[in-house]
């Protein structure tokens, strides 16, 4: 009889559902990281440094040399939908910027213990807080959760510990911490590649080394060879295509038919944020059929910029697969001409050796 009844129905504690709406954005460090990336390189720094302990599980921690944040901001800052790069629902169709829904530091701040140190060039100080649940707290229990000045440089830090700590299940889903730091390292070198005149860094904890360091000033392809080696490099053609018609135009590099590997290795940003597109992928994966032994694949660095007003920015937070209008005709355009540009060298080759 007692199961019969019907259970009272109750609203759920709102840090409680903001944690469950975190964990499904934030599924691993890496997409913390991510964001993180993103809102350095939004802030104009020319440097990003990322330092990793436990995978990403006991910290992450970025630092850029970028704007800065002011310190009356601070409060606000890790509230929900609060953005200094979008005003209106208008703008959301010419946003630029990676970011636009002013979610992803709030959303960190659930489910782990967040701290910023950050310096604008007008100010003499540098500002350090500590967030949780997207408000302001104390350093230590007793202390004013007020920001603190503190000596630094301009640009922000950002450290992002114990993520996961008060989703235990989650927690422990992570068994092993360097499948996490692969991950991590893989995403900072996708940026590394895709921001020219951008320094990047990425360093486990105790590690006496650095596992990718690139300097501002190295070229594209030059971020190339340093991440995917020279196998890849002396093999790489250069592209670049547009159509008006359907907004679009891409450029970047892929390997030629001399070089192939057993997994496709494709580097897609669309609009400067690095996403995934199984449609892309597997119609540049056909184009290598053509010309590659079987099983063969290709390495790609694709650069899509679409017309901000066609890309469907309206999807789910996670903002991995990215919609935009006419994706059949862009993907086959690109597709196309990348199957030319294969072709040209294969034409040149038989061309030197009738010589
Ligand atoms: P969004 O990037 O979508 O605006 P976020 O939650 O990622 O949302 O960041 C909120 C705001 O915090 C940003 O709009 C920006 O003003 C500020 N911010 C975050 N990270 C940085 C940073 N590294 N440097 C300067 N400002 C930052
Ligand atoms: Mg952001």
């Amino acid at each position: 009889a007692e199961s019969r009844a019907p259970r009272r129905i109750r609203a759920l504690d709102p840090d409680v559902v903001n944690r469950i709406a975190a964990g499904e954005i934030i599924v691993a460090p890496v997409h913390a990281l991510k964001e993180l990336m993103e809102n350095a390189v939004d802030a104009g720094s020319t440097s990003v440094e990322v330092l990793v302990k436990e995978g990403g599980l006991k910290l992450l921690q970025i630092t850029d040399n970028g704007c800065g944040i002011r310190k009356e901001d601070l409060a606000i800052l890790c509230e929900r939908h609060t953005t200094s790069k979008i005003t209106s629902f208008e703008d959301l169709t010419s946003i630029s910027t990676y970011g636009f829904r002013g979610e992803a530091l709030a959303s960190i701040s659930h489910i782990a213990h967040l701290s910023v140190t950050t310096k604008t060039a007008d100010s003499d100080v540098a500002w350090r807080a500590h967030f949780l649940d997207g408000k302001l707290v104390p350093a230590k229990p007793g202390q004013s959760p007020a920001p603190k000045a503190t000596a630094g440089r301009n640009g922000t830090q950002i450290c992002v510990e114990d993520l996961f700590f008060n989703v235990p299940t989650r927690r422990r889903a992570f068994r092993y911490p360097s499948d996490e730091y692969n991950k991590i390292i893989d995403m900072v070198g996708r940026y590394a590649v895709h921001c020219e005149g951008v320094a990047f860094s990425c360093k486990k904890h105790g590690d006496p080394g650095t596992g990718l360091s690139i300097q501002a000033s190295a070229k594209t392809v030059d971020r190339i060879r340093q991440i995917h080696g020279a196998n890849v490099t002396n093999e790489l053609l250069e592209f670049s295509t547009s159509e008006d018609r359907w907004g679009f135009q891409a450029d970047g590099f892929a390997t030629n038919a001399n070089y192939h590997v057993k997994k496709t290795t494709l580097l897609l940003f669309i609009n400067h944020r690095c996403v995934e597109s199984t449609h892309i992928k597997k119609a540049i994966e056909q184009v290598y059929a053509a010309v590659l032994p079987k099983n063969g694949r290709p390495f790609v660095y694709l650069n899509l910029n679409i017309d901000p007003a066609r890309v469907d920015v309206n999807v789910h937070p996670t903002k991995r697969e990215v919609h935009f209008l006419n994706e059949d005709e862009i993907i086959q355009s690109i597709c196309e001409h990348i199957r030319s540009k294969l072709a040209e060298v294969d034409t040149s080759r038989t061309f030197l050796t009738q010589m």
